[in-house]
């Protein structure tokens, strides 16, 4: 077990934080001076550090490039009124991880490293927190094998790395959205639950398709009869039926756990509202669609947080919203911020402390 205070940290010289505005960045296009790097070597973890952002060298034959195994995390931190660095319920994701760890065959990363390595480095880091409504610091722990060597084998050595990007608001735009009929992005069995890079890279086609044809995101359904509802794009999705909030369940392995995802059916909860988690036909939408009963449909996700779906289409049939009245979602978004925001008690305690 490796203690948070042996962590050395080596630092930059000069930080890059002086030619850069932290307002409106891009999403995931801008790093802060210093990431966090490990090594799991002969079955345990070695070589933690803190150090100045940089290059990775790679062998060409590097394991995780031939076969995959690699996974990731996305997390937020936020400054706080009084100025601190708040993370967002780091350890959902901490256990998320070793989740998708296990399901790709990898090594589980310690508490000590992600959680403490995570703390440590947002400490020194913590002038990259932009303190403007809806801006955070993305942070991105991830993890990949490193055997060099093209046997189709687990690996035996990985690296793990903490890597911090500042950003302003993503997704605000409210989404057009197609029912996807013909690719799969998960089936039971498989690794839809692990948040691992080939699910991404498996799921670009589609959404490059859907976007020629006008739409922002696919929403994915069964591998079998391409109607029973997943995911939209790399959010989890909620529905309000005549007033009642529907979730796709987890059951079945198909779909990521979503860290917001359970934030927003928590808040919803205790707001009053019912919230049934349990498989969703796209024909019963439609029903309630043409009954004037389906009020709101939105994707839920650590980047966008809330994003409202103005137009869902599934083959010639078209459902479309007015997102202006939207009164779960809009609540649901602004009890997320005011917690966030310390306007509101934290009695959950999502908000870990740097
Ligand atoms: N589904 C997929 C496929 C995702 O990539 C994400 C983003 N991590 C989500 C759902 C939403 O999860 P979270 O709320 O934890 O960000």
């Amino acid at each position: 077990m490796i203690a948070a205070f042996d962590i050395p940290v080596h630092k930059v010289e000069h930080s890059k934080l002086r030619d850069i505005v932290l307002e409106n960045l891009p999403f995931g296009k801008y790093f802060t001076d210093h990431m966090l790097e490990a090594d799991y070597v002969d079955g345990e973890w070695k070589s933690v550090s803190i150090k100045p952002y940089q290059p990775l060298e790679l062998e060409p034959s590097l394991a995780a490039l031939h076969y995959g195994q690699a996974i990731f995390e996305g997390i937020k931190a936020y400054k706080d009124q009084d100025g601190n660095a708040v993370i967002f319920r780091p350890y959902d994701n901490f256990r998320r991880f070793n989740t998708s760890a296990l399901r790709m065959n990898m090594p589980e990363v310690p508490e000590e490293i992600f959680i403490e390595g995570m703390r440590k480095l947002i400490a020194l880091d913590k002038n990259w927190i932009p303190a403007i409504k809806d801006h955070s610091l993305y942070i991105r722990p991830f993890m990949f094998s490193t055997d060099h060597m093209l046997g189709v084998r687990p690996s035996q050595t990985y690296k793990f790395l903490i890597i911090l990007s500042p950003t302003g608001p993503y997704y605000a735009k409210p989404m057009k959205i197609l029912v996807e009929e013909h690719y799969t992005r998960a089936a039971p069995g498989g690794v839809g639950f692990s948040k691992n890079a080939g699910n991404y890279g498996g799921s670009m086609l589609a959404t490059t398709e859907a976007q020629k044809i006008g739409y922002d995101q696919v929403l994915w359904t069964d591998a079998f009869e391409h109607k029973w509802l997943q995911e939209v794009g790399m959010m989890n999705v909620f529905f309000v039926i005549n007033g009642k909030v529907f979730t796709p369940s987890l059951e079945e392995g198909t779909i990521l756990a979503g860290v917001t995802r359970d934030s927003v059916i928590t808040v919803l909860r205790e707001k009053g509202l019912e919230v049934e988690e349990r498989r969703i036909n796209i024909d019963e939408l439609m029903e309630a669609y043409g009954k004037g009963q389906l009020q709101e449909a939105f994707g839920t996700g650590t980047a966008a947080v809330i994003a409202p779906i103005k137009e869902l289409r599934y083959k010639d049939f078209i459902m479309e919203f007015d997102i202006n009245k939207f009164p779960v979602a809009t609540a649901v978004k602004e009890q997320l911020a005011a917690i966030r925001e310390g306007r509101e008690t934290d009695v959950h305690q999502w908000m870990f402390k740097v």
